[in-house]
């Protein structure tokens, strides 16, 4: 099967000043693009050619890891950002409150642990076999589906994020962007099946 490149749910420009057309030029249409480009090459012709890319994921290891990780944290990265200013639902923030205290516990933790997080990687909040929700960084391509978590969001930390709008100034970047968190979409992902087929 060939990867395609995922649609995204906004123009290029939508989500200036915070992430800047140029940005996405880069992000999604030349970063994003080699990675779908590169798994596409490496699978003709393997046991990975007709495996979904979440498979993929928690399958393989490498360089198809890399690229078909790669691949898919993108898309799940942008698809939860929105140029609309979107609101934590009272369900969703009563399941924030439980596991973290409350919701400036959460920002903090959130924000804190993508700050910390040393070198290239993704900090993600994912939900635990319990039901309740953590934070948790992987560094490079990493993705916690291979370790049996739900992804429910994720925060690209690498400097290709940020480096034209923010240079070195990762905390900027982080706090700029959790003000296009759209929380609509995360929270359809506590009951999005397609996260939870192979973990
Ligand atoms: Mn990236």
């Amino acid at each position: 099967m060939k990867h395609l490149m995922p649609k995204l749910p906004y123009s290029l420009g939508a989500l200036a000043p915070t992430i800047s057309e140029e940005t996405l030029e880069y992000h999604y249409g030349k970063h994003l693009k080699t990675y779908v480009d590169n798994l596409n090459k490496l699978i003709a012709g393997t046991l990975y050619e007709d495996m979904d890319l979440a498979e993929i994921v928690c399958k393989a290891s490498g360089a198809v890891f890399n690229n078909a990780a790669q691949a898919w944290n993108h898309e799940f990265y942008f698809a939860a950002l929105s140029p609309v200013a979107k609101t934590i639902s009272p369900k969703l923030g009563s399941l924030i409150v439980k596991s973290f205290g409350s919701l400036q516990d959460f920002k903090e933790k959130l924000l804190g642990s993508a700050t910390a997080l040393f070198g290239a990687g993704w900090t993600w909040l994912v939900a635990q076999d319990d039901g309740t929700l953590a934070i948790v960084n992987e560094t490079n391509a990493g993705n916690p589906m291979t370790r049996g978590l739900r992804p429910m969001l994720t925060i690209d930390v690498w400097e290709h994020a940020y480096y034209i709008d923010y240079r070195n100034r990762r905390a900027d970047y982080l706090k700029a962007i959790w003000e296009l968190i759209d929380w609509d979409v995360v929270e359809q992902r506590l009951s999005d099946d397609e996260c939870n087929v192979y973990i």
